[in-house]
């Protein structure tokens, strides 16, 4: 057994429920709200009356953080997934149910009980936001979902207990399962434990699967990276490659196997949108490419987090004047970062056509590799692939590098390329193409599961 956490919004049943397994299993029961209210003395109403939504959430940290550690049934407020730090304690070594329900049967449990002021608006429109707000949040909370609207609590525990016994993965399905990462190139020390996990027989059977999508993918690093992360952070994942020339047979093994997420690498991130159900409207709508892809609660959701991967380091530089090599999908990206912070961009293309097309999409102004002399910007953000083989040039001869100048290369293998090279020897600022995986990888983690990685705990775990 392992501890047992729910999380969902009010009146889904996060209580009734976890009484009910904590009865059957014989384990503790605890609720976060009833500990406030006993460590505060005060109700959760007269808490935000009195001192406000902000110190209410310092103070349920602090319960959270003193759970114990050993298995115990824990119900958990509505507005605790917002936290990352919340997450990071209440997932570690853990499962967790996020309960959930439609906004009508939401909304009829909740009429008649005292409730927090947290938006000031009627009811039924206060639950449509906050729904909203943190749609994501509960969807990153989620190891599995259940949907209370029309089960009875009772109903919902048997679920909660058969799902503990035997993991979401159906029986039928793990073992054919392996014949398509069989035709992959998986390491075999990584294709013996996935063997494991996919067998009739697991030696977990709560082991959630996850992986990066993509043809070829092999030499993706990302497996390495995020099974590091799940040792770290107490998660019960394995993260592997899904490697596949046929994007709608990947989907389907994701499917069959209930995988939590996928990262989308190429060549399907803008193939990948038309199969899923909802895509980000913020970003990868704009961008036109998902990298992230989240199965939660019966939707699969797709993102984009490379745009924040370029955005991060260059964060002090708004309003700068930049010139973006490339116009491919890495580009499309790095188009929507630079304009996001007001930068004068131009983009500039082996294929004047194409940057044309992109500049015209974000508002940009574009050209030729050529024109780069008569622009002297402030920052160069490299999205072409040269510099990845061995015999590649620098994009950008040694004279029109100036030590006043940003030079980002996208390029992450090698981690110093021919450009970053030039651009240190010129003394200009040098960003490599690491910064941006790490930006993106942890957009992604904070995505796939609620928690903020720290840039030095995600460089460290690099391969
Ligand atoms: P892509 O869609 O194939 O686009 C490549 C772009 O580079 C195109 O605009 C292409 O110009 C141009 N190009 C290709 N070869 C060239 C050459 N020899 N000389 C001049 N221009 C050339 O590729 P992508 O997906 O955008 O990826 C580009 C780079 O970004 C890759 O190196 C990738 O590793 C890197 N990347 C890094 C990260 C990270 O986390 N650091 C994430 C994603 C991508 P044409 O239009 O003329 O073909």
């Amino acid at each position: 057994m392992k501890r047992i956490v729910f999380c969902g919004f009010r009146g889904t049943g996060k209580t009734e429920v976890g009484k009910i397994v904590a009865r059957q299993t014989g384990l503790p029961f605890l609720d976060t709200d009833s500990l406030i209210e006993q460590k505060t003395g005060r109700s959760i109403p007269d808490i935000f009356h009195e001192d406000g939504e902000e110190r209410f959430r310092a103070v349920e940290r602090e319960v959270i953080a003193a759970l114990p550690k050993t298995d115990a049934i824990i119900s958990t407020g509505g507005g605790v997934v917002i936290d990352p730090a919340n997450m990071e304690y209440l997932r570690r070594d853990s499962v967790v149910f996020v309960l959930h329900a439609d906004l009508d049967t939401i909304a009829d449990r909740l009429a008649q009980k005292p409730r927090p002021p947290l938006t000031g608006l009627p009811l039924r429109e206060e639950i449509a936001e906050l729904l909203d707000r943190r749609r994501q949040h509960y969807q990153a909370a989620a190891d599995f979902c259940i949907d209370t609207t029309e089960t009875t609590p009772e109903a919902a525990a048997v679920q909660v207990i058969t799902t503990l016994q035997h993991g979401v993965i159906p029986q039928k399905n793990r073992v054919p399962c392996i014949s398509f990462f069989k035709s992959g190139r998986i390491p075999p020390r990584c294709m013996d434990r996935l063997t494991k996990i996919l067998s009739d027989n697991p030696p977990d059977p709560l082991t959630r699967l996850m992986g990066v999508a993509g043809y070829p993918c092999a030499h993706s690093k990302g497996p390495y990276l995020f099974n590091a992360l799940f040792s770290h952070y107490g998660l019960d994942y394995h993260y592997t490659w899904f490697e596949d020339p046929e994007l709608d047979e990947i989907l389907s093994v994701a499917r069959h196997l209930d995988v939590k997420g996928l990262s989308v690498t190429i060549p399907f991130k803008q193939d990948i949108i038309g199969l899923i159900d909802e895509v980000d409207e913020h970003a990868a709508q704009q961008i036109g490419a998902v990298n992230t892809v989240i199965f939660s609660c019966g939707v699969a959701t797709g993102y984009n987090t490379d745009w924040i991967g370029v955005r991060k380091p260059l964060v002090e530089l708004k309003g700068a004047k930049a010139v973006l090599l490339g116009a491919g999908g890495a580009a499309a990206g790095a188009a929507f970062a630079l304009t996001d912070l007001d930068m004068d961009v131009t983009i500039l293309n082996r294929t004047p056509a194409k940057a044309e097309e992109l500049a015209q999409r974000f508002g940009c102004k574009w050209g030729e590799l050529s024109d780069f002399d008569a622009i002297h910007p402030d920052v160069v953000v490299n999205s072409t692939p040269l510099g990845m083989k061995p015999d590649d040039r620098s994009p950008l001869r040694d004279d029109q590098l100036h030590r006043d100048m940003t030079v980002f290369d996208l390029v992450y293998t090698p981690p110093v390329t021919p450009l970053i090279e030039a651009a240190q020897r010129a003394g200009c600022r040098t960003i490599t193409g690491t910064e941006m995986f790490i930006g993106q990888a942890r957009e992604q983690f904070y995505l796939f599961f609620g928690i903020d990685v720290p840039a030095e705990r995600m460089r460290s775990y690099l391969p």
